[in-house]
């Protein structure tokens, strides 16, 4: 294997502009069993939180606060599922928001990291190691992603919302835009 495919469907802005991204990190080992990347404001490796990363539902933030939008991303992934740390981190928070079972990880440069729907393995206050699992994929939540079971990221820095991808910074040159689905 060693080769990571990523794709990712804006499918929130119209269908006529959904764009296909693909990544391919090489066959140079590099994601192994283990993929990791560098990731921005940390100088250390991020591990991706679930594997295959294939993204969804890009990241779309609205035009202004109040506005609706998708301030995160949307990954595929399976009930059940495994979710691990990207980062060393402390748990922020690890309970129900609006009937979606939501962990929150604060890492050691304040970033608040959210995955949803997540069933925890961890409770708040607890300090956790990088690709440590946190917990796996809920079943309850899974009205969010229409066409299969997803897991929904989000990465606030001082109170803005922004795109997770950056915590995979390395990741992102490597993408290669495709022709519109
Ligand atoms: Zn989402």
């Amino acid at each position: 294997m060693a080769t990571l495919k990523i794709s990712a469907r804006v499918n929130r802005i119209a269908a006529a502009s959904a764009i296909a991204f693909t990544i391919a990190l090489g066959t140079s080992g590099a994601v192994d069993a283990q993929p990791r990347a560098s990731a921005e404001a940390h100088g250390e490796e991020a591990d991706l939180p679930v594997l295959p990363f294939t993204v969804v539902n890009a990241y779309d933030p609205p035009a202004k606060n109040w506005l609706a939008g998708h301030r995160g991303i949307d990954v595929e992934a399976r009930v059940g599922q495994k979710v691990q740390a990207p980062h060393e981190s402390l748990v922020h928070f690890a309970g129900v928001v609006a009937n979606r079972p939501v962990l929150t990880l604060k890492l050691t440069n304040g970033d608040l990291v959210s995955f949803e729907p997540v069933d925890p393995q961890v409770t708040t206050g607890e300090r956790v190691a990088r690709g440590e699992v946190v917990g796996k994929i809920a079943r309850e939540g899974q009205e969010h992603c229409v066409e299969a079971s997803c897991l929904h990221i989000g990465l606030r820095r001082g109170g803005e919302y922004l795109n997770p991808l950056i915590l995979w910074r390395e990741v992102r040159p490597k993408i290669i835009l495709l022709p519109p689905l």
